[in-house]
């Protein structure tokens, strides 16, 4: 397992962490298998989607804002609970396929940090189980 960390630059924003993970795989030398990729944080989440257009991102964001609005009847006195529900719906972590030393992803898909409450810096796991081109 390794991690890498990442800087956020607003309150609500999503980073494409890819080439992150892709650096990672590669100083792991791996070839064929899963990759694990996982944000050990309570307001952030870890998913695949778009990355070709922008504008996505921002309107996944925005309707996340609209479902989960950061003023309203939270008890949890941090008064960031918004942030932790929307992490609960978007989800902490994904799993790609690898083959070939490569990430099995779709034309558009990239792999994007969700930070709810940010700016922050936050931790990404990077977790490899399979055949590497190397032993570890
Ligand atoms: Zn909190």
């Amino acid at each position: 397992m390794q991690t890498f960390q990442v800087k956020t630059s607003a309150h609500s924003c999503a980073v494409d962490i890819t080439s992150g993970v892709d650096a990672v795989l590669k100083e792991m030398a791996a070839r064929d298998g899963v990759c694990l990729v996982y944000v050990a944080h309570t307001t952030a989440a870890v998913i695949i989607n778009e990355g070709a257009d922008r504008d996505v991102m921002d309107d996944v964001l925005d309707t996340l804002d609209t479902m989960v609005p950061w003023k309203g009847a939270y008890k949890h006195a941090e008064g960031n609970s918004a942030a932790h529900v929307k992490s609960i719906l978007a989800g902490g972590s994904v799993q790609v396929i690898v083959d070939s030393g490569r990430m099995v992803l779709g034309t558009w898909q990239k792999i994007f940090l969700l930070d709810f409450d940010g700016p922050r810096t936050r931790k990404i796991f990077v977790h490899f189980t399979g055949e590497r081109t190397v032993s570890p």
